[in-house]
């Protein structure tokens, strides 16, 4: 398939409607995407042809179900390029992956005055769950801090680790801020001092290729709605080597391998941490949407959004009052924003009263708020779908809103 928005178009037309009696504009991509077709018509298919719970049965649709979830886990595989199959295990989300391990990993590995380093720039996902380890363990949590331009500050890294440093959690990209870290490097760092790492994919899937032996990482999480999949999906991969010595996050059916009143015994990877029935319609609309990116080509879709996000800054630079948050020269599509002293809620209501969907306030990014001494921002985030006429829209709306004020 070779790369054409308009084409493009005709496979999301959940576009194709009208918001405040104008065509709607979505640039809200970093909160959620939107799903193709095929996605939603293999989930509508699969709903009405396949069902039976999984692993569990011995009759036909038992496991034809079966096989459709672990072929998606064959397509995660592929896609993060893993190593073993039993390396990716299917969660509800990238807050549940990050759970999960904060959990699985501190419980057998984090003890009363360990450290474990995130990033200022962090999601609420990537903080609060190894603030509730380090609480639980009475450990520190060490940040590293961003610079204003939204770069991070890695030369302080070095500093910041010390012998009772048991973890580095990061995002390969800013939810806020877009800034694409320098993951390779820092888990390097990391690893000359035995740390492992692991990396909040969220902002990163959609656009960027990943490779996690070529990273290198120990632990990669990701959610399936913000990859064109399904909600309350998600995938951890792990390295086996951390994976086998972890115990098992929640209890339950399918986690075992048996089960008496005095003791329990766990099941294999990956099952060790899919307690319970999973979302397997989830997992294989998930694989159906990494199967359709994969068409189109993530290089091409990073290229194209990156026009997107060149064209939309030039012109938003060139409105009077203009305040970026986040500068990077290495950023996704993702342009974070104060429009004088227009409130970003006011903004992102006459926004919508416009037609125009874009994301409004602490974007589950309090640390990066407080950086810049601000209560709430004005996100705009693209996607492969959107094009340059909406944001030809986009400007001229923020030019009426701003006469408006
Ligand atoms: N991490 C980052 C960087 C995010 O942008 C998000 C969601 O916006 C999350 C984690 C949490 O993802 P989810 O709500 O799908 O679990």
């Amino acid at each position: 398939m070779t790369f054409n928005y308009k084409d493009i178009r005709k496979d999301f037309p959940i576009l194709d409607q009208k918001v405040n009696n104008r065509p709607w504009i979505y640039f809200d991509n970093a909160a959620t995407s939107q799903r193709p077709l095929v996605v939603v018509e293999k989930i509508h298919e699969f709903s009405l042809q396949t069902n039976a719970n999984i692993h569990r049965g011995t009759h036909f649709h038992a496991i034809k179900t079966t096989e459709a979830y672990e072929n998606a886990r064959d397509i995660v595989k592929e896609f993060l390029h893993a190593k073993e199959r039993e390396e990716i295990i299917f969660t509800h989300g990238t807050t549940e992956s990050i759970n999960l391990v904060a959990r699985s990993f501190c419980e057998r590995f984090l003890s009363e005055g360990d450290e474990i380093i995130v990033t200022e720039m962090e999601h609420h996902a990537n903080i609060v769950p190894w603030q509730m380890a380090c609480e639980r363990h009475h450990a520190k949590l060490k940040v590293l801090p961003f610079a204003d331009n939204g770069n991070l500050e890695t030369d302080l890294l070095e500093s910041l680790i010390s012998s009772r440093t048991k973890i580095l959690a990061i995002a390969h990209v800013s939810n806020t801020l877009g800034t694409v870290n320098p993951i390779k490097e820092i888990i390097r760092i990391a690893h000359n001092h035995n740390i492992p790492v692991l990396v909040d994919g969220a902002q990163s899937v959609p656009h960027i290729t990943i490779d996690v032996q070529d990273l290198d990482c120990d632990f990669f999480a990701f959610s399936g709605h913000k990859i064109y999949g399904p909600t309350g999906i998600g995938v951890l991969y792990g390295k086996r080597a951390w994976l086998d010595k972890m115990p098992p996050f929640l209890g339950g059916g399918e986690m075992i391998d048996k089960v008496t009143f005095e003791k329990t015994t766990f099941n294999e990877l990956p099952h060790k941490f899919e307690a319970g029935t999973p979302h397997y319609v989830g997992a294989i609309g998930l694989g159906s949407a990494i199967e359709y990116i994969r068409k189109i080509g993530l290089e091409n879709i990073a290229a194209y959004e990156h026009q997107l996000l060149t064209y939309a800054s030039d012109k938003m630079k060139e409105l009077g009052g203009m305040k970026f948050f986040g500068e990077s020269p290495n950023k996704t599509g993702v342009i974070c924003f104060q429009l004088d002293q227009i409130h970003p809620f006011d903004l992102g209501t006459l926004l919508d009263q416009l037609g125009i969907a874009v994301r409004t306030g602490r974007l589950c990014a309090d640390p990066v708020m407080d950086h810049y001494e601000v209560t709430a921002m004005t996100r705009a985030s693209f996607s492969f779908y959107n094009t340059m006429e909406e944001i030809d829209r986009f400007i001229d709306s923020l030019i009426r809103i701003q006469k408006m004020f």
